[in-house]
């Protein structure tokens, strides 16, 4: 008896938020059927954590993260995308036929692959962390800041993301204040002055916060300094933790190129990477925007990219 040929489908999507999605709308709309890995715990991305999204087009009354990352699988899968709540475990992307394996141990083959991994903030590993996540605590100036006019803000970090960060947030905030575990800045020297000379911004040096407080929404937070240990409260209604992100390219270690700081190098402006058939997308290539917007753009060229790839080989 022969083996039966395994199945190899068109298209594999690897992530759930606004680029996998937005990829899996216009592979399906295209005609590619794409299976779409949407993760086991985390599906639908860094927005499933988050509340009311008020800059995301087509929503004036603004919408509720869950909600549009629920929408969005709904449109993909109206056109036909087959979403998997499972996580993808290990990818072998050289080659005309790509492997990706599941937690299951299956093995998926396809003649293109979208990476759109999305990008973890790292977090200062406090309890009420996620407690506090859209209720005061965030990780995004540009999503979070508007909600913030006239009040006290937190900034935690020393580098250039915390002061850009900080200096966007005096538009809104009636104070801010860099709270920074050493006493001088890791921040560029032209990123730093700007801060330092902000007459809005203050800093907190040598200081970490060790708890956050709040009923519903954060009211402040303590303050721990980390040369003499002596503890004070401080009140605040925004804490913004700008202390690095983390691109998800477990999977890809030494098949994909990778830029220094560990995104996915794509042949900029499209999304191929350095594998023909492999394309990426989203939050683990963007280390600079960062929204829900450019995500879903990004999502949506790396299907056309994909489409036309495949119509090459045809
Ligand atoms: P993500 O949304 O991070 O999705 C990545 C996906 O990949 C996840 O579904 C994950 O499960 C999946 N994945 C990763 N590894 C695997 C694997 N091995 N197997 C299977 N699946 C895998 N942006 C805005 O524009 N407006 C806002 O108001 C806003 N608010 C935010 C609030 C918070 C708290 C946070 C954290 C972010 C916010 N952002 C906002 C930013 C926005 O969420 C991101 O820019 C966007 O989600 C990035 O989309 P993405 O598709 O690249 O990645």
């Amino acid at each position: 008896m022969t083996e039966a040929t395994p199945t190899v489908h068109d298209v594999v999507i690897i992530g759930s938020g606004p680029s996998g999605y937005t990829a899996a709308v216009y592979a399906a709309r295209a005609g590619l059927a794409p299976i779409v890995f949407a993760g086991s715990v985390t599906a639908g991305g860094a927005l499933m954590n988050t509340t009311d999204v008020e800059n995301f087009p087509g929503f004036p009354s603004g919408v509720l993260g869950p909600e549009l990352m629920e929408k969005m699988q709904e449109q993909a899968e109206r056109f036909g995308a087959d979403v998997r709540y499972e996580d993808v475990t290990s990818v072998r992307l050289a080659g005309d036929i790509k492997t990706v394996t599941t937690e299951e141990g299956e093995d998926v083959l396809a003649r293109a692959v979208i990476l759109a991994t999305g990008s973890a903030y790292k977090e200062m590993g406090l309890p009420e962390e996620k407690q506090f996540s859209g209720r005061g605590v965030s990780w995004c100036a540009t999503c979070d800041g508007f909600f913030f006019k006239d009040q006290d803000i937190l900034v935690v970090g020393g580098g250039d993301s915390a002061m850009e960060e900080a200096l966007f947030l005096t538009r809104f905030g009636r104070t801010v204040t860099v709270v920074h575990r050493r006493d001088e800045l890791r921040a560029s020297k032209i990123m730093a002055e700007r801060a330092l000379n902000d007459p809005k911004i203050t800093f907190a040096w040598n200081s970490e916060i060790v708890a956050i407080h709040g009923d519903a929404k954060v009211s402040g937070a303590t303050l721990r300094d980390t040369v003499t240990g002596a503890m004070r409260e401080v009140g605040a209604s925004g804490i913004f933790v700008a202390i690095g992100h983390l691109p998800r390219t477990e999977l890809l270690a030494g098949q994909i190129d990778l830029n220094s700081e560990g995104y996915v190098d794509v042949e900029h402006p499209s999304t191929r990477t350095n594998l023909p058939g492999v394309f990426a997308a989203g939050d683990v290539v963007d280390h600079h925007y960062r929204q829900a917007i450019t995500a879903a753009g990004t999502g949506c060229a790396a299907a056309l990219d994909a489409e036309r790839y495949l119509a090459a080989l045809d």
